[in-house]
This record gives C-alpha cells, sequence and structure tokens, in this order.
C-alpha cells in the first residue's frame, strides 16, 4: 500500500513563525516551522509511510501525481480550511482514500471529510493497519533552525525532544485531554540515540517539547542522566508546580529554563480553567529561576469572560513588570473537544464559522465585555509591552550568564556562543 501522510501546504506567508506573532519588528528571533514532529515520529517508526512537510501548493500537487492508495493529513484546527482543499483536490485526483489525524481532524464538524481518523499518537494502530510490529518506538530527528530576523544565516540549530508524549491534566481548553491522555515514554534507548545523533550533528542545546515533562519522575532522572553525559545544554516547557518540585534536581545539569502556562494572575481565572496552578508558584518559580540566571519564557492568555478591557490593561502591565524578556500572549479560544467550547457556546455562542480564526490571535466567541478588535489590540499591545527589546536583552544576558556560570569562564561563554553559528551553517539540514 503506498500512502503519503502530509501537513497543510504553506501559502504567500511562508512558513509560521512563532517570533513573528509575538516579538515587535524588527529585532527578534526566528524559528520557522519547517518540520512536523508528528509526521517525522511516524515516519521514523514507519519508514513505508513517505511524508511531505509543509509544501507549497505546486509541491503538493505535484506529489499527488505520483499516486497513491491512502493520502493522510496532519493538522491543527486553524489549518482546517487548506486541509479541506487539499482534500477536495485529493478526491478529485481519484485518491480513494483519506486518513486525517492530529488534534485537527478530531473536529466532530468534519463528519465525513476523512474516511479514517486517528486520535492520539498514531503509531502503533497505523503498524496494526499495515500488518507490521513496533519493537522499539524510536525518536526522529527534528533539527530547528534558529535564526534573527534580517540575518541571512542560521544562528544556532536546536535539537527538539520529546521523551513523553501526552498529559494526564485536565486544563479546560486544552485538546490534549481529548487527544492524547494517557502519557507514553519514549524508550530511554531512543532518546540515548537520538542524543548521540544531536551530538553528531553539532548540536549543543535540546528544546524538550512534552506536553508535562517531569510527571514520571524515574524516567525523567534517567534521560536527564542522558543529557549530562552527552553535555548538552537543555531547556522545557512544562508547569510551575512540576518545576519546582524537580528544580533542584535540574539545576545540577545544565539546564537553562523553562517555558511556562502562567495562563493569568487571577485564581478565579485558574480555577476556572482548572489550571491546577497558582499566580504564586508560577512568581516563585521566576524567582528561583532568576538566581541562578535561569531564563523563564511566559504563557499568558487574555479574554477571560470576566476580564474587561480595563482589567486586562492593567493585567498586562502587571504581568510587563516580571520582565521575563519573551512572552506568548493569546486570546482565549475554545477549541472543538474541549469543555471550553461546550461552556462558552452554551453561555455566550461561538459565531465564528473560520477554522482560521482559531489560532488563538483572533475572538471567536461573542465575550461579554469586549469586542474582537478590543482584543485584537490587547493582544497585540501586550505583545509589543512584554516582549520590549529591553526585557529581551536581559533574558539573552541570563543566558550568556549560565553559560559562564557552567563553563567558569566569561571567556569560553563567548568562545562557546561564537561558536553556534558556525556549526548550525556547517549542518544546514533538519534530520
Ligand atoms: S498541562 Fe498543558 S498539555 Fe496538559 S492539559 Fe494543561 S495545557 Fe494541556
Amino acid at each position: 500500500m503506498k500512502i503519503l501522510f502530509t501537513t497543510a501546504y504553506i501559502g504567500k506567508e511562508g512558513y509560521y513563525d512563532w517570533f513573528k506573532f509575538q516579538c515587535p519588528e524588527p529585532f527578534r528571533l526566528t524559528a520557522p516551522s519547517v518540520l512536523h514532529a508528528g509526521l517525522r515520529f511516524i515516519n521514523a517508526n514507519l519508514p513505508q509511510i513517505e511524508i511531505l512537510e509543509f509544501p507549497t501548493w505546486h509541491q503538493y500537487i505535484s506529489k499527488l501525481a505520483e499516486g497513491w492508495d491512502v493520502v493522510g493529513f496532519s493538522f491543527y484546527t486553524h489549518e482546517t480550511n487548506k486541509i479541506v482543499e487539499m482534500a477536495d483536490y485529493a478526491r478529485k485526483s481519484g485518491i480513494s482514500t483519506l486518513w486525517g489525524g492530529n488534534y485537527g481532524a478530531i473536529n466532530p464538524f468534519l463528519d465525513g471529510l476523512f474516511d479514517r481518523v486517528f486520535t492520539g499518537y498514531a503509531e502503533w494502530e497505523l503498524a496494526d493497519v499495515l500488518g507490521v510490529k513496533i519493537d522499539r518506538l524510536l525518536h526522529p530527528s527534528m533539527i530547528v533552525p534558529m535564526g534573527i530576523r534580517t540575518l541571512p544565516f542560521r544562528v544556532q540549530n536546536m535539537g527538539a525532544i520529546q521523551t513523553l508524549r501526552g498529559c494526564p491534566m485536565k486544563c479546560v481548553f486544552c485538546q490534549t485531554p481529548a487527544f492524547a491522555p494517557k502519557p507514553e515514554t519514549v524508550p530511554l534507548e531512543s532518546l540515548d540515540e537520538i542524543l548521540r545523533h544531536y551530538k553528531s550533528r553539532g548540536i549543543d542545546w535540546i528544546a524538550v517539547a512534552d506536553e508535562s515533562f517531569g510527571i514520571v519522575q524515574d524516567h525523567m532522572e534517567k534521560f536527564l542522566e542522558l543529557v549530562n553525559h552527552y553535555g548538552f545544554y537543555w531547556a522545557v516547557m512544562t508547569k510551575a508546580d512540576i518545576a519546582l518540585k524537580h528544580l533542584d534536581t535540574w539545576n545540577q545539569t545544565r539546564f537553562m529554563g523553562c517555558g511556562i502556562g502562567m495562563e493569568s494572575l487571577h485564581r478565579d481565572y485558574l480555577d476556572s480553567w482548572r489550571k491546577n496552578q497558582t499566580w504564586d508558584s508560577a512568581l516563585t518559580l521566576r524567582e528561583r529561576l532568576f538566581e541562578t540566571n535561569r531564563y523563564f519564557w511566559g504563557y499568558y492568555i487574555i479574554g477571560h469572560e470576566k476580564a474587561t478591557y480595563e482589567s486586562t490593561l492593567e493585567e498586562i502591565e502587571v504581568m510587563a513588570g516580571l520582565e521575563l524578556g519573551v512572552m506568548q500572549v493569546t486570546i482565549l479560544t475554545p477549541f472543538t473537544n474541549t469543555p471550553l467550547w461546550d461552556d462558552l457556546d452554551s453561555k455566550y455562542g461561538i459565531f465564528e464559522k473560520d477554522w482560521s480564526k482559531f489560532d488563538t490571535k483572533h475572538l471567536v466567541w461573542n465575550h461579554p465585555h469586549m469586542t474582537a478588535d478590543q482584543l485584537h489590540k490587547l493582544r497585540w499591545y501586550a505583545s509589543i509591552r512584554h516582549n520590549n527589546p529591553k526585557a529581551f536583552g536581559k533574558f539573552i544576558w541570563r543566558i550568556y550568564n549560565n553559560y559562564a556560570s557552567h563553563l567558569k569562564s566569561h571567556a569560553k561563554a563567548l568562545k562557546l556562543v561564537s561558536s553556534f553559528p558556525i556549526k548550525a551553517n556547517l549542518y544546514r539540514g533538519t534530520r
């Protein structure tokens, strides 16, 4: 059976870049989304499935012309319109079987678009369909090119890692509880292999992209032994209480900092989102990270149903006072298959029919106190207010001082930082 899995195509706007939507121009980092973790995992474990990551429309139709028994689409909700277009084209081109996967595909409003929908990380289910066996889940290579806007070369290659996939928490705005509620660890042998591979590619930093790193303590500790063994600097995205619990262990490694979903400073907002985290724990973590020159990268949601324009402006000021340097600001968005969808739809109504607006940068439901235009302006203002050059400079300075303290020398830290662009341009691939 000839199978092709693809992502949504990219249009004139080019690759999605997280920094583009959060940081003021012109001075900012770049990290274009050129690779797709879900498809990389599938391809590493089931190489008979060919993958196409973020093609142009022309590349997509050229690939379809090669003839396939099955075409699968992996996507997020905001990419749905493009996927509907791609699926339509595939049907008209004579592809008899279409599959869907990832968070976007579980949308009940897409009923009938695909012949089969895969919920959760699908390697095992796909192996059954193909009649093959996976002995051990392998970890794919995922090298993320980092840059600085306007510089024509990479400034650093970052190795992305997932040590565990899925999350048992129940935040009401998140689709993970419907998609992958049972965390599954990636075998340590596979993590060892990928770390060794990254080392051979000249990579110094790894970014752990788990949904809930640290919840399986034994596995986390053994993984960090490997990270230490290979001498990587590393960073992670996790919850504040998990980070606080493990901080002493992490500080014994080349730990650089973490991304934390702070979401709000209001206890009642956090409780209503079942975040199971307090503002105080986020503040304590910030202090402890800053004491040792580790960074804190924040994620923050505006547009709670109780929030007003004025209260949001006040919250933005408090958040900006933390001087984190990098803060992602999003507008509260109800996604399908979440409790938040049911709650906001029943109370206020979700008016938006255009799936591309479900990107956390638009208001898609009838907010009782704010207009879409107000929230749009607030989000952009908050991004500029938080991600300003001064705070970003402190963020970078912290990272540099962290290198210096690990290497016990500022000169060695400078030498290390200078080596990043050289190594990144000696290897310009993503595998
Ligand atoms: S902790 Fe993160 S991944 Fe888990 S449910 Fe909450 S938002 Fe989703």
